[in-house]
């Protein structure tokens, strides 16, 4: 389900419409980013980076996420373990549910969640710009 919904997202062309200059390290770090529908953290993306081209340090990693980040490009998530996890600003939205034994992130859109969010809002004299929802939970079959 999550591949689904994971179009690849072309980020080095999102740099170029938004003027950020785009160096022989940064387009790596894109690309990587573009390729990934696991939502990697900082480190994870250093080793699929720099597999490609050792000259790119965590530093440099951690600079570009911010920069992709401050950009609007990138999405940051937090799934509870403290660890910063990214991926490509999506285009639709959807939500996440992590499996807190393996990490497994899942992603899904419910049309009639979508829906009620806007009606609390809603109700409470708002309109809804945005929200965040994330699941936690093991999977059913384990608990026996
Ligand atoms: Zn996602």
């Amino acid at each position: 389900m999550g591949a689904l919904l994971h179009q690849a997202i072309d980020i080095e062309a999102l740099c170029a419409e938004r003027g950020l200059r785009i160096t022989e390290q940064r387009r790596v770090i894109a690309q990587v980013l573009s390729e990934s529908t696991d939502h990697p953290d900082v480190e994870k993306l250093h080793e699929r980076a720099s597999a490609r081209d050792p000259r790119i340090s965590i530093a440099t990693v951690y600079r570009t996420v911010r920069l992709f980040e401050e950009a609007g490009i990138l999405d940051r998530h937090d799934f509870g373990d403290g660890r910063a996890r990214y991926e490509a600003t999506p285009e639709a939205h959807h939500d996440h549910l992590i499996d807190v034994e393996t990490g497994k992130v899942i992603e899904f859109v419910d049309p009639e969640l979508e829906a009620l969010q806007r009606q609390i809002a809603e109700r409470l004299g708002y309109r809804l710009v945005d929200h965040r929802m994330e699941l936690y939970g093991v999977k059913s079959d384990r608990e026996a």
